[in-house]
């Protein structure tokens, strides 16, 4: 029998309380699930958000394991009493969403779609068919979990699809780059610009004056990854100057985004807030429980955290 500690925002209690159960038997995994810890020696695993009630794990001496129920952990990894092994989220409904929402956007840009909609004005602009997908460059930079299975659904449609990653890959219908050398070859095949990195230390404010530059005039980007990846500022300026067609952005340094950012009244920005895609709980219980019944079983846990890289 093992101790799960439900430690994510309180709201979500209920759902979980009513999911993960079964799913924890249907993986064969025989488990108490409580919202409330008496001993927190007894507890083995953690399913955790940074804005549930734990902030110190150290009294959790005896805990395999704490589970993120998101798939970005950078408000997490900062969190020095968190010594035990971190897992962040994969959850195939967080992907399918996140693939949904990127590939939706492309195809608004890629199909200049806005024009149609917002000038119903009686002219006849025959002269607007767009290229084909397989005439379309995109560029994804982070080929993880959401942003290969968005680059393969991309690649699917036709498009040109190139992506970056910190290690080298493979994957089938892309063209994969890596290290500092990829991204420069990278970015210059991006027509649409993708944000699929998480945040480290690293990804913070690589979207400036620079690498802007170094888009084909006229690029699009998309940021569903994390906003502070973006100087705003040099944004702002390469969309006013005309480099950048268009961004429609999901993500932002302070969110919500404050009420008077000129990222709201931009004409050439679209912002969603922070809905590109969400964890769904009916499928990330089921992922929970496997990677708990992995454990058990002896076996490595998946989608670890490495605390040296924060991702
Ligand atoms: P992941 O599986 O950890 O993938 C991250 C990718 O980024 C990997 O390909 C990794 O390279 C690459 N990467 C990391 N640091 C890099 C660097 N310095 N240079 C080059 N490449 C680097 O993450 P994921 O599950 O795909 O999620 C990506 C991010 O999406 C999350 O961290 C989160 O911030 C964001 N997200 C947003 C929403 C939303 O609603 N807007 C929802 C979910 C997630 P390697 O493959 O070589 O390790």
């Amino acid at each position: 029998m093992v101790l799960i500690y439900y430690a994510g925002h309180p709201d979500n209690w209920e759902t979980y309380a009513r999911l993960l159960p079964p799913a924890l038997a249907e993986a064969g995994v025989t488990a108490t699930l409580d919202n409330v810890v008496r001993d927190p020696a007894a507890v083995d695993y953690i399913v955790y958000t940074p804005d549930g009630p734990l902030q110190d794990f150290t009294p959790f001496t005896q805990t395999r394991a704490v589970f993120s129920l998101w798939a970005g952990v950078e408000k997490i990894v900062g969190n020095t009493s968190l010594t035990q092994p971190l897992c962040r989220m994969v959850d195939p409904g967080l992907t399918q969403g996140m693939t949904e929402w990127v590939v939706g956007h492309v195809m608004r840009h890629h199909l200049g779609l806005d024009i149609h909609i917002t000038q119903q004005d009686g002219v006849w602009r025959d002269d607007l068919a767009p290229p084909l997908a397989t005439d379309r460059n995109i560029a994804i930079l982070g080929l993880g979990a959401l942003g290969a299975a968005a680059g393969q659904a991309l690649a699917g449609l036709g498009f040109q699809v190139n992506g970056w990653s910190r290690s080298a890959k493979q994957i089938p219908g892309l063209t994969c780059r890596h290290g500092p050398e990829g991204l420069s070859r990278t970015l210059a095949l991006g027509d649409i610009l993708i944000l699929l990195l998480p945040l480290t230390p690293e990804t913070t404010g690589l979207i400036n004056v620079q690498t802007l530059a170094q888009l084909p005039k006229g690029a699009v980007v998309l940021n569903p990854g994390r906003g502070p990846m973006i100087d705003d500022t040099a944004l702002l300026v390469a969309l006013d100057r005309g480099h950048l067609a268009q961004a429609t952005l999901d993500v932002f340094a302070t969110e919500p985004l404050p009420k008077d950012h000129p990222y709201w009244a931009h004409p050439k920005v679209t912002v969603t807030p922070h809905i590109a895609s969400v964890t769904r709980p009916e499928t990330a219980v089921r992922a929970l429980a496997q990677n708990i019944a992995r454990d058990q079983a002896g076996q490595p846990l998946l989608h670890r955290v490495d605390r040296a890289t924060g991702y």
